[in-house]
């Protein structure tokens, strides 16, 4: 399972959901979250809500299931853009031996393009889930992370300060638009 869009768009929130159904159902759950994300917490998936669960910080997709207990029946893993591209054959390789994969991620970078694995993800999984935000700009619904103050790279990794929600229509595809 995806849970896709772009950034305030309630990814982490629906990942969080599913996740607590599952505890619910007292399946075994365990939550991955990569090294690389430090904005809010090194152990906790925050959303920007605040809302939180334990999960565990990896470096590398072989870290994450090398991390995973026999027992356990679903992973979840949130800001799954930021693994390489590694993480399409792990989760294809938990999920072919009957573990629930959910992974949360950004389907697009702050200039509008595919971000990372995601799009491979979204290819070979049995749901895709993509979700919108608000317009920062007009309300309307919104499928893209606009970047408000400059910084190189696509692994720029900045907290809600740092980007607004923008539809396509406000979008400004220069990295600095205010
Ligand atoms: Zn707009």
């Amino acid at each position: 399972e995806i849970v896709c869009g772009s950034m305030f768009s309630g990814k982490t929130e629906e990942l969080l959901r599913r996740v607590k159904r599952a505890r619910l159902a007292r399946q075994p759950v365990q939550l991955f979250k990569p090294k690389v994300d430090d904005r809010y917490d090194a152990v906790k998936v925050v959303t920007h809500e605040g809302v939180n669960a334990d999960a565990l910080p990896v470096a590398t997709s072989e870290e994450l299931v090398g991390s995973v207990s026999p027992d356990t029946a679903v992973v979840g893993i949130d800001e799954v853009q930021f693994f390489d591209v590694s993480i399409v054959r792990a989760v294809e390789g938990l999920a072919n031996r009957g573990v629930r994969v959910i992974a949360a991620g950004l389907d697009q970078d702050y200039e509008g393009h595919p971000f990372g694995p995601v799009p491979a993800l979204m290819a070979i999984a049995e749901y895709v889930t993509k979700l919108h935000a608000v317009c920062a700009r007009c309300g309307a619904e919104a499928c893209r992370s606009q970047r408000l103050v400059a910084a190189e790279g696509q692994l720029f990794v900045g907290g809600s300060a740092a980007y607004e929600a923008r539809c396509r229509a406000c979008f400004v595809a220069e990295a600095v638009a205010g």
